[in-house]
């Protein structure tokens, strides 16, 4: 038997106190490990750097305690139970890790509780305490409770090491609202200090799910789910779980009482709760055969990543559209915002989204300024394949598969038996049960760099997507531009009263030819100074192919250099319903 007790024990140094129990300690010793990364998001973190102070005792006597390496810890061999004790630091904003102050605290169980080598298939308990606040804290987890009252605290249990870590924690002064979708108990609990209206957030996530059950066919992977919610002032992040998903917002995406329109923060919030929940079924059931068990020691390579974060991308907004939350333009300008950015980048061409997948680790994760020269997201890149799928789907199967039909179908064969996806699972599934081919499209869509036939496609679909102007540098995507500048830079810049600082500086462009970095500041233009106020005045001075001289600072030199002006790019992709009858159910032209 497992059994570990978590008290939030010093808010003010942000510590949780931990101790394990265990009954049955291996003959020869005892190793504990913590997880090196956490499921669903693919980057080493080494959860163990925030342990302090690691003690064990047997018999009431210490126990000698030997460290291994960066995340393993050797216990003494001993005849009798084991208790280890232990604190972690725990001050990391984001929903991959732990928080604790005096407001709230947030937890993953890879960030605090131990594994012990060999018992990581046995069911464990973990008592979780609140602090002795003024105002009485609540928890919420989506971990099944053995005692306590709902949202105190407790002994909560699991049937494994990997199931207690999929259990996220969120505890605090709680906001909590419970709705019902698909006849299941769901709630929307919110912590930080927030505006937001729950009662119509809850409303409009009961849309979301219920579409999202009905799309499975009623056949869900939980009996009740949670939206654990950190809002901040400026944050945005989200991670899957079985019966959960823990979110971090700014306070601006939750809608305000009385608001009735939807904007893009709140739109964009609603987006990131379709998205983790489409993952209870793609990719916390549905996965990849090499996550079959996850290994949390060390990487975990797959080249499957575009599939369950592309296709998750796709159905996010588009579940949006399906419920009628946004109207068929919205959710085209959205479609044309992701068309937008794979295709600004020229990472597109020098990366597969194969390879993307594979290289999340040390690529996609660990972004830099030449990122967009140099890889493609699996998200967005993986969501224009998605879409591809959809309307080949259907067109080929004279509208009466969509990909939703086929997530269904595949996630019974392959996600409810447990059995896991291979690379090339998919193409061969759809080939036999429906008789569509895809593995052609497959092929050029996953191994090469070749553009997708999305003209074609939407095309086909009653839907013209047109390359068109920019209005500058910096905003790209699937809006139509007006008051464009003559003139491009071909550098992403922030601009700022001292200048602007280029961001990313695009491969044979204007910016990267006059020999200008990113994270160069140019801070005049033909000797003029150039500031956040005076940019777009000074850029429409000139016109293409004119030669000016730039002044920049690179770290503390003073650059002069000569620019060249790019004609500005059709960096845009906008997108327009020109012959609504051929959507043929794909969008609804009337919402
Ligand atoms: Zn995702």
């Amino acid at each position: 038997m497992l059994h570990y007790s978590i008290t939030p024990s010093d808010l003010h140094a942000h510590l949780f106190s931990v101790s394990l129990e265990i009954s049955e300690p291996a003959s020869d010793g005892v190793q504990l490990t913590l997880p090196a990364w956490i499921p669903g998001s693919y980057m080493i973190r080494d959860f163990a750097r925030n342990v302090v102070d690691l003690r064990a005792e047997a018999n009431g006597q210490p126990l000698k305690v030997t460290s291994v390496d960066k995340q393993t810890w050797q216990l003494a061999a001993t005849d009798g139970p084991v208790t280890v004790h232990y604190q972690v630091y725990a001050f990391d904003l984001s929903v991959r890790s732990a928080y604790l102050d005096q407001y709230f605290g947030f937890f993953n169980n890879s960030s605090l509780c131990l594994a012990v080598q060999g018992q990581a298939d046995r069911s464990c308990t973990l008592a979780i305490s609140l602090p002795d606040t003024e105002t009485p804290w609540q928890l919420a987890t989506g971990m099944p409770r053995q005692s306590g009252d709902q949202f105190g605290s407790g002994v909560f249990t699991a049937g494994s090491y990997e199931e207690l870590i999929d259990y996220p924690v969120l505890m605090g002064q709680l906001a909590i609202q419970e709705f019902i979708a698909g006849g299941l108990k769901h709630g929307l609990v919110v912590a930080g200090h927030h505006y937001g209206d729950l009662g119509r957030i809850s409303g409009d996530l009961a849309q979301i799910c219920e579409y999202q059950i009905d799309l499975f066919d009623h056949q869900v992977p939980f009996e009740s789910y949670l939206f654990l919610t950190i809002v901040v002032g400026k944050g945005f992040g989200g991670l899957e779980h079985r019966n959960s998903t823990a979110l971090l917002c700014s306070r601006k995406d939750l809608i305000l009482p009385g608001k009735q329109t939807i904007d893009n923060d709140y739109r964009g919030f609603l987006s990131l709760c379709s998205h983790e929940y489409f993952h209870s079924w793609n990719i916390k059931t549905l996965k990849p055969r090499e996550f079959i068990p996850y290994r949390l020691a060390a990487e975990q390579y797959t080249r499957q990543l575009w599939f369950y974060e592309g296709i998750t991308s796709y159905f996010d907004d588009y579940v949006l559209h399906q419920c009628g939350l946004i109207d068929a333009a919205t959710y085209l300008q959205l479609v044309g915002d992701t068309i937008a950015r794979v295709q600004r980048s020229t990472g597109a061409n020098r990366q597969t989204v194969t390879d993307s997948s594979l290289y999340a680790w040390t690529k996609f994760y660990k972004q830099d300024e030449n990122s967009p020269n140099s890889i493609v997201s699996y998200y967005a890149k993986g969501g224009l394949i998605a879409l591809c799928l959809d309307l080949l789907l259907r067109r080929d199967s004279d509208h009466q598969v969509t990909l939703g039909t086929v997530m269904r179908d595949y996630w019974l064969e392959y996600g409810a038996t447990g059995k896991g996806t291979e690379d090339e699972s998919f193409a061969s599934f759809v080939e036999q049960k429906y008789s569509v081919k895809l593995a052609a499209f497959l092929e050029r869509a996953l191994y090469s760099t070749d553009p997708l036939p999305l003209n074609e496609l939407l095309s086909e679909f009653g839907v013209e997507l047109s390359h068109e102007v920019a209005a500058d540098d910096n905003t790209i995507g699937g809006k139509p531009a007006s008051n464009n500048i003559p003139v491009a830079l071909g550098a992403k810049y922030k601009a700022s009263p001292q200048g602007l600082e280029l961001q990313t500086v695009y491969n044979g462009e204007a910016a990267e030819r006059a020999g200008l970095s990113a994270q160069d500041r140019i801070i005049a233009i033909d000797r003029l100074q150039v500031t956040e106020q005076s940019v777009k005045e000074v850029f429409d001075r000139y016109q293409p192919d004119q030669q000016v001289t730039v002044h920049a600072f690179r770290r503390d030199e003073l650059l002069s250099l000569k620019l060249v002006w790019d004609k500005p790019r059709a960096n845009n992709r906008v997108l327009r319903v020109k012959r609504p009858e051929q959507l043929k159910g794909w969008l609804n032209p009337k919402r």
